[in-house]
């Protein structure tokens, strides 16, 4: 390996471990759910979460010392050299189990979250927020206020508010907006931010589902916020996905693979990357990122 690279690669190695330190702090003084922390693991496999081994993750449990965690081990059928993000399906049901309990005896409730789902055009990011809207109506859905018109089959309020120029104008100047963008070099698009807190103040989980440039505002204005990326399976699957979509005009598709191609590169800003590359499986994924225990409404 070339010196600079191998410069380069001890630096980044040197990185994680710190971002797992903090993971593990965290952790221990209370400050994120262990169910939170594996949900990411499970989620993303480049998240530093991910790379935590269960035993130093078990072991940052307050309650769960060096005597407990040999017999847990063997509970969840989980080898000590395992890191979170390589357990099996079974395993990461098991220990989500077993998180979910631990955490109900102890009386540690995750917090509601507000998770942005952004990702390009065509990865289907509406089909999942319909699907976990599906399970879980008491998800907040924020209905954004575009000044774009309505397609065949939309209707304002509920898809979302179709306003003019002036109103949109207006919803900005009045600060009414949580964060805006003009999407696609055509359409103003924004979030409007009296009913997120209101759903937030209520305990809700709430969703947007918004374009990057929208997303990083929300990071400025809510650091708490969960910004997380949905990718396709791969990149021919994408194009497959956009060119099938028959309500674009085949200028508006190639102005989308323009956009695809430049939010793809913004991947790394987020907080976790989700692969759609099965619908049930990356709402599942999402609503876990939501601190929503799907146990409790099954
Ligand atoms: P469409 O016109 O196809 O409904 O949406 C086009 C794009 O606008 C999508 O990528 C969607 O994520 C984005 N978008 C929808 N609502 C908002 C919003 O409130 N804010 C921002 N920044 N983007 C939005």
């Amino acid at each position: 390996m070339p010196e600079v690279d191998r410069r380069a690669a001890a630096r980044a190695a040197v990185a994680k471990r710190r971002a797992r330190a903090e993971v593990k702090r965290s952790l221990a003084r209370g400050e994120r759910t262990p169910s939170d922390v594996a949900a990411v693991a499970f989620a993303d496999s480049q998240a530093v979460e991910a790379s935590i081994r269960i035993t130093e993750f078990l072991k940052s449990l307050p309650a769960i010392g060096a005597t407990k965690l040999e017999p847990l081990l063997q509970r969840l059928g989980v080898s000590p050299v395992k890191r979170l993000g390589g357990l099996g399906k079974h395993q990461r049901t098991a220990l989500m189990a077993f998180l979910r309990d631990y955490q109900s005896r102890r009386g540690i409730t995750d917090r509601p979250q507000l998770v942005v789902l952004a990702g390009p055009a065509g990865v289907g990011k509406g089909t999942v927020a319909a699907r976990i809207l599906e399970s879980f109506p008491f998800v907040h859905l924020s209905v954004s206020a575009t000044t774009r018109s309505p397609r065949p089959g939309e209707s304002d309020g509920v898809n979302y508010y179709f306003v003019d120029e002036d109103e949109f104008d207006a919803l900005i100047t009045s600060d009414q907006l949580l964060e805006w963008a003009t999407v696609h070099k055509t359409h103003r698009y924004g979030t409007p931010r009296r009913p997120v807190e209101t759903a937030l103040e209520d305990g809700r989980p709430v969703l947007l589902e918004i374009d990057i440039q929208g997303a990083r505002q929300v990071k400025l204005a809510m650091p708490e916020a969960r910004l997380v990326f949905l990718l396709p399976p791969s990149w021919d699957e994408l194009v497959r996905r956009l060119v099938t979509r028959a309500t674009e005009s085949p200028e508006d598709q190639a102005r989308r693979l323009e956009t695809a191609t430049q939010e793809l590169a913004a991947q790394h800003e987020f907080d976790v990357r989700v692969v759609n590359d099965d619908v049930t499986r990356a709402a599942e994924l999402v609503v876990d990122l939501m601190g929503i225990n799907k146990e409790s409404y099954a």
